[in-house]
């Protein structure tokens, strides 16, 4: 295949104004804290999986890789942030964390990262990845933002792209209004020094404007690395899935275009040992700088709070839900806030027999599961930390799960489709 190349310069292109926040942001990523979770991911150290001392041995996803899985679940979970486990096939199963816009809560970036791989080890393809991602949700999930961030670890990359797929045929079939997606595909090794990483684009993707944020950004905040614009970009990782929705996406990497890519691609010798550790930063701060940019910090009080209650959920019923509530009156639909103590929701969707979720608390809800016309077709209440939801008895099709506070002030929507 032959690419067109072009090595841009900065001449003439915008550049963002450095934001001293912003500054704080990129200083605190940390090398230390991304090689710890390459070293993890990819089995060279042990590691603590929900209190058990475990080691990762592979992500291999045919060989069941749900300890990789489980994770990146408890990582996520310990920014705060609600995660979602998207279990959309007996052997797929994507993570996802939310983090709720404040004023554009409708318009989504994603930064993403596969996390299963081919081989033992892996620590390039894509443990630095998952860890670019892992660290910037670290560093950026306590502060507000106007718009929404998702950061999403996808499954079954090496078996054809199938978790992040999954995902983007799932939102587009959901209207929503995904913005960017910054996909991550191998950062750690750059053998010649030569800095240059490759920014996948597509013409027939709104993918620029990623690309010459990312270009600005390198320069704003003074990254020791340099962009190599690969137009048209392979369709060889997750970014592709949201190009076949015409979603705008980059890939962002290590330079294939320049034959620069680790030696032990696609087998067990692909280890942290060849990466160049200070390119692996610099990549990782281009992540947090870009995030922290186009999710727009909230005017004042960046502060934050500690991040709660900002999940979305991908089942949200976006407004086909809310004339189905039970009428408690006094114009709830302006007054109802968002469920705040959501932990973890667990469904594959379609599903056949169940939706499960976790809570933070033990707090008295109502749960109610309506048809698509309205129809209540199961209420109970429930204060259990973690709820099951039997849909067994159900006749196929789409239902509206409810899950609301009993003063009826806080409620969350999920759509979902019973086989
Ligand atoms: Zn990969």
């Amino acid at each position: 295949m032959k690419k067109i190349t072009l090595l841009i310069t900065l001449i003439s292109s915008f550049v963002f104004a450095q934001d001293p926040t912003i500054t704080g942001f990129v200083e605190e990523t940390s090398l230390d804290n991304l090689t710890t979770y390459v070293r993890e991911l990819s089995g060279e150290d042990p590691t603590t999986i929900y209190g058990e001392n475990v080691t990762i041995e592979h992500r291999v996803s045919n060989y069941n890789n749900n300890l990789s899985a489980d994770y990146i679940k408890e990582k996520l979970e310990d920014t705060g942030l609600t995660v979602t486990v998207q279990n959309y096939s007996n052997s797929g199963r994507n993570i996802y964390a939310t983090q709720l816009g404040t004023v554009n809560p409708d318009d989504i970036f994603i930064v993403s990262a596969h996390y299963d791989s081919v081989s033992y080890y892996c620590a390039d393809d894509n443990a630095s990845g998952v860890a670019g991602v892992l660290e910037a949700a670290r560093i950026l999930a306590d502060q507000c933002f106007e718009n929404t961030i998702i950061y999403a670890l996808w499954d079954e990359e090496e078996i054809g792209l199938k978790g992040s797929e999954h995902f983007s045929d799932y939102f587009f079939s959901q209207n929503k209004n995904i913005v960017g997606v910054l996909n991550i595909d191998m950062m750690g090794y750059d053998g010649d020094n030569d800095k240059v990483f490759d920014i996948d684009i597509n013409n027939n993707a709104v993918s620029g404007q990623i690309k010459d944020d990312l270009i600005s950004l390198v320069d704003t905040y003074n990254l020791d690395i340099t962009p190599l614009v690969v137009n048209p970009g392979t369709y060889a990782s997750d970014h592709a899935s949201f190009w076949a929705n015409d979603y705008a996406a980059v890939l962002l990497g290590e330079s294939w275009e320049n034959d620069d890519i680790t030696p032990g691609y696609h087998s067990s010798q692909d280890r942290i040992s060849l990466f160049n550790m200070p390119y692996f930063h610099e990549m990782g701060k281009l992540i947090t700088a870009y995030l922290a940019t186009k999710g727009i910090l909230c005017e004042e009080d960046n502060s934050g709070g500690d991040g709660d209650g900002n999940g979305d959920g991908d089942g949200d019923g976006d407004g086909d839900g809310d004339g189905n509530g039970d009428g408690d009156g006094d114009g709830d639909n302006v007054s109802v806030g968002e469920l705040e103590d959501v932990k973890t929701i667990f469904y594959p969707n379609p599903t056949r027999d169940s939706f499960a979720m976790d809570f933070k608390t033990e707090k008295d809800r109502e749960i109610s599961v309506f048809s698509i016309t309205g129809k209540v077709v199961l209420n109970f209440k429930s204060n259990q930390k973690h709820l099951e939801i039997n849909l067994e008895n159900l006749a196929s099709g789409n239902y509206i799960i409810q899950i609301k506070t009993t003063d009826g002030k806080k409620l969350k929507l999920y759509n979902i489709i019973k086989n």
